[in-house]
């Protein structure tokens, strides 16, 4: 038995080389998985199912129908998240983010605390709701990278729904709490929200995979890759990892940290089926992402293969 190593490199002149990319088969797929897991590089955390912010261009309601299909556990305990952290590497980047707003649920701060003080880098995305002024000290004392707040657009309104909003976005802005950005989705700012006017850029909305319907979505053909090395997955409420943050269908819960290792998920049979369906399948959910799919022709890979 003996180990092939074949170079994809799309620069190379030796127009045979092209001939490699074609569709493999599931024991590839296993293959190429086996030797090269890819583990977790970033860890998103959902805190909570059901996002009251509920913008018009995210798919909460995807979510919420498919997680309760399957699910009561609506806010993540701290237990399942100190469980869940315990599974990962004190290097892996943990992002207070996921498929809502974090500070939703009442334990976040403290989750924040817990994955800093055990060494990981934190960032964190919120609209500022359920934070509480009086957590800005605490917040101050983490070193984020970065900490983002979404401001709402002109339609955004029920970011601003409560009623100290516009108090708490300045107290936030002229807190020491480190490396803050400001992003908006749309054509302007909420007036609730112009005190950040000259802070704030806008960000371009994806389909999430198609799980958007009102965003054309990309189509790509033949294999496609993550940009993203499929490191990156989101952490459920009840300790369901979930391929990516474009997954609001739940299609690829690739299995559950609570009870099982990283190695272990990473070597399941439906992590290795999405990856056949990348490398196969034109519907597969990295075909449809606009954010981070990418066509295996722009990038070098590597296919070990035993013969
Ligand atoms: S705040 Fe974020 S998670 Fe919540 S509805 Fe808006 S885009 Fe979705
Ligand atoms: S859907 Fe997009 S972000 Fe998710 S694993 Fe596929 S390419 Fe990466």
């Amino acid at each position: 038995m003996k180990n092939i190593i074949r170079k994809i490199n799309p620069k190379s002149k030796r127009k045979k080389k092209r001939s490699i990319i074609k569709p493999i088969n599931w024991a590839q797929a296993r293959a190429l998985a086996l030797n090269k897991p890819p583990g977790i590089k970033h860890l998103e955390v959902t805190t909570k199912i059901g996002c009251s912010n509920r913008c018009n261009y995210c798919p909460q309601e995807t979510l919420v129908r498919e997680y309760k299909k399957r699910n009561n556990e609506i806010y993540m305990p701290i237990d399942t998240f100190k469980k869940c952290l315990n599974k990962v590497d004190n290097a892996v980047k943990v992002g207070f983010t996921g498929m809502c707003e974090p500070f939703l649920n009442d334990n976040c701060m403290e989750m924040i605390e817990i994955a800093a003080q055990k060494g990981h880098p934190v960032y964190i995305s919120t609209t500022l709701k359920g934070l509480k002024t009086e957590w800005i000290n605490r917040l101050e004392q983490i070193k984020f990278a970065p900490f983002l707040v979404h401001l709402p657009g002109d339609t955004e309104n029920n970011i601003v729904k409560e009623e100290d909003y516009s108090e708490k976005l300045s107290a936030i802005i002229k807190s020491n709490i480190s490396h803050k950005k400001y992003h908006f989705h749309g054509t302007c700012l909420h007036p609730a929200a112009k005190i950040a006017a000259d802070l704030a850029h806008e960000t371009k909305l994806n389909s999430r995979a198609s799980n958007l319907k009102s965003i054309k979505t990309a189509k790509n053909k033949g294999p496609v890759v993550c940009k993203r090395s499929f490191a990156h997955p989101v952490l459920l409420p009840n300790g369901d990892l979930i391929l990516c943050c474009m997954d609001y269908s739940l299609d690829a819960i690739i299995g559950n940290l609570i009870s099982e290792s990283v190695e272990e998920i990473y070597k399941c049979d439906k992590f290795i089926d999405l990856m056949n369906a990348t490398m196969n399948d034109e519907g597969s959910i990295c075909h449809q992402c606009d954010a981070y799919g990418n066509k295996v022709k722009n990038i070098n890979i590597q296919l070990k293969i035993e013969k």
